[in-house]
């Protein structure tokens, strides 16, 4: 069920959204956790490479979305992990409730839109707030960049080891080969500018919730895309 995206880095697909297993020196972190009833995805995917619930040491959210925090009750159950929030949507992890309207673009945004049915989402408490320019106490060290729009407080991890590994979250999308800034979000205009915030990081690699993670090169189509946004 995982696939390796770097080394030490491996996809899960947690009822239909990637989140990712990032193993150092024997100690994981979980970047996201996928829909709601799937927790089982994330033991199977640990039991995969070798390591145990007990293993767990920190989750790290991008998001307060339910495709993404959906396993995190379960999750923290068993293992007790540090959660670390973007500061923007820590607030709304910690109270629970509903979620800002978003606005969407083309025949896909419409369709997800459509698709996604409002519902309230659950509180959990936040053990520490990552805000924009931190370097977290994870993996030797990761990076928090600010990358609000897609929704206020949405943030994405850069792993600097191994030419960079970014954890994108829904900072882009990358359905059919498609590497674009998300179809759906709370601000689209803020939502672009996030992408092209990010392009100009360094990262070889990108972990993406939505479509095909990028093993390699990863970095250069960022550019690409944002190249197309700015001109
Ligand atoms: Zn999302």
């Amino acid at each position: 069920v995982t696939k390796q995206i770097a080394p030490g880095v491996h996809e899960m697909n947690v009822g239909g959204t990637s989140a990712f297993l990032l193993d150092f020196e024997g100690e994981v972190t979980l970047i996201d956790t996928g829909r709601p009833g799937n927790v089982d995805k994330i033991w199977s995917g640990l039991a995969e490479i070798g390591r145990s619930p007990e293993d767990v040491r920190n989750v790290l959210l991008t998001h307060y979305h339910i495709d993404h925090i959906g396993c995190l009750g379960p999750l923290w159950e068993r293992t007790g992990a540090s959660v670390y929030a973007p500061a923007g949507d820590a607030a709304l992890i910690r109270s629970g409730g509903m979620i800002p309207q978003m606005e969407s673009r083309g025949l896909l945004g419409a369709a997800l839109l459509r698709f996604i049915k409002p519902a309230p989402i659950p509180a959990h408490e936040v053990d520490l707030e990552a805000a924009d320019g931190h370097l977290l106490f994870v993996a030797e060290g990761v990076q928090v960049v600010a990358t609000p729009g897609h929704t206020g407080g949405h943030a994405v991890y850069l792993w600097p080891q191994h030419g960079g590994v970014l954890f994108a979250g829904d900072v882009c999308f990358n359905l059919l080969g498609r590497l674009a800034p998300p179809p759906i979000g709370e601000d689209l205009t803020r939502a672009d500018k996030s992408f092209v915030k990010v392009s100009q990081l360094d990262f070889e690699a990108a972990c993406i919730g939505h479509g095909s993670s990028i093993s390699k090169d990863a970095g250069a189509r960022f550019r690409k895309v944002a190249a197309g946004l700015t001109s």
